[in-house]
C-alpha cells in the first residue's frame, strides 16, 4: 500500500509577500494522519485555520487565494504545488501575514524547504481520486479538462501575442509518473508584462515583485538579464501553477489535465465541477502487490523518492 505523508520536523522560511512588498514568514509543521493541508493565520489576534479543498479559493484573479470568512491568504499555489509534488497529505502551514512569500517566483525553495523538514509515511493509507469520465470546463476558446489515464499526464499550450514567446515553446506535455517534477518544473518562474506590472502598482499591487522573483517582459523581449531557466519556462510555469490548484483537491490525481490558455480561475472551475460530478471519477488506493495497480504505485513510489538530479542549492 502507499501510505499518507507529511514531515518529521517543524522549518521555517522567510520572504517577501509578491502584492504587499511585505516580509512574511512561513512554517511548516508536522500533522497527524487524515488531518489534510491547513494554512494557519498566526498574526491574528485570534488565529484562524484555513482547510485545503476547492471550495476554500475564494478569489484567483493574480494568484489563488484561500478564506475563511473575512481572513484570507494569497498565493498559495506554488507552496501548494511543491507539496504535490513532495507527496504531502497532512501538513499545518503556519503563515504571520495575508501572503505565501513569493521567493524565487518558482517552487523550488518550497521543494527544499519540505526537503529539509524530512518527509515520513504515516500508518493511513493514501488516497488517489481515480478520473473515470471527461470532466470539461470552457471559456471562450480556453479550456480545461481532465479523462482518464494511467498516471498523472498533464498537456498544457499557452498562446500569448508576443514577440518572446516562440511556437515551439508553447505547449509542454509531462507524466507526473515517470518524469520528475523538480528536474522539469519546480524552476519555472511566474512571469508578468511590465505594463500590467505598472498598472498593478498603481493599484496598490505587485510591490514585492522584482526581476529576483519574476520574468519581466516589456514589449519586445525578457528584461532579466539572466534569461530563462528553460527555453520554455513560461508555459512550465503555468504547469507549476496548475499542478498546485489541482491539489486544492487534497490528494493526487490518476488522469490526464489537458488545459489551453487556462489559469487559476478555470483550474478551480474544473475542480468544482470534479467535486459535482462524483459519478464520474472515485476515490481509490494504490497497492504495490495488487496487479492492477502495482506500476503505477511503482512508478509514483519511484517519482516521489526522487528521479530528480538536480544540485537543490538555492542561491
Ligand atoms: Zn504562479
Amino acid at each position: 500500500m502507499i501510505f499518507q505523508r507529511s514531515i518529521k520536523t517543524k522549518v521555517s522560511a522567510v520572504g517577501v509577500g509578491l502584492h504587499s512588498g511585505k516580509k512574511v514568514r512561513i512554517a511548516l509543521n508536522p500533522a497527524k494522519e487524515n488531518s489534510g493541508i491547513i494554512f494557519k493565520r498566526i498574526d491574528l489576534k485570534v488565529p484562524i485555520e484555513i482547510k485545503v479543498e476547492a471550495e476554500a479559493i475564494k478569489e484567483t484573479r493574480l494568484s489563488s487565494t484561500i478564506g475563511n470568512g473575512k481572513f484570507k491568504i494569497s498565493t498559495v499555489e506554488h507552496l501548494m504545488s511543491a507539496l504535490s509534488a513532495s507527496g504531502i497529505d497532512n501538513i499545518l502551514i503556519e503563515v504571520d501575514g495575508s501572503e505565501i512569500p513569493i521567493m524565487d517566483g518558482s517552487s523550488i525553495s518550497f521543494i527544499y524547504l519540505i526537503k529539509s523538514a524530512v518527509v515520513y509515511e504515516q500508518s493511513e493509507i493514501k488516497k488517489f481520486a481515480v478520473i473515470k469520465d471527461v470532466i470539461q470546463v470552457k471559456d471562450g476558446e480556453k479550456f480545461a479538462r481532465f479523462e482518464p489515464y494511467k498516471g498523472f499526464l498533464v498537456d498544457f499550450t499557452i498562446d500569448f501575442p508576443h514577440p518572446a514567446f516562440k511556437e515551439e515553446n508553447s505547449r509542454v506535455e509531462i507524466d507526473f509518473f515517470k518524469d520528475s517534477y523538480v528536474n522539469d518544473i519546480s524552476r519555472a518562474r511566474t512571469f508578468g508584462f511590465m505594463q500590467e506590472v505598472e498598472y498593478l502598482r498603481s493599484n496598490g499591487l505587485a510591490r514585492g515583485g522584482s526581476l529576483d522573483n519574476a520574468i519581466v517582459l516589456d514589449e519586445y523581449k525578457i528584461i532579466n538579464d539572466e534569461g530563462l531557466r528553460y527555453s520554455d519556462e513560461f508555459v512550465r510555469h503555468k504547469i507549476l501553477d496548475a499542478i498546485g490548484d489541482l491539489y486544492m483537491i487534497g490528494m493526487p490525481i490518476i488522469g490526464k489535465f489537458t488545459a489551453y490558455k487556462s489559469g487559476h480561475e478555470l483550474n478551480n472551475k474544473l475542480l468544482r465541477l470534479m467535486l459535482e460530478q462524483k459519478n464520474k471519477w472515485t476515490i481509490e488506493h494504490l497497492d504495490l502487490h495488487n496487479e492492477k495497480t502495482a506500476i503505477l504505485a511503482s512508478d509514483y513510489l519511484k517519482e516521489k523518492t526522487g528521479r530528480e538530479n538536480i544540485d537543490l542549492e538555492v542561491t
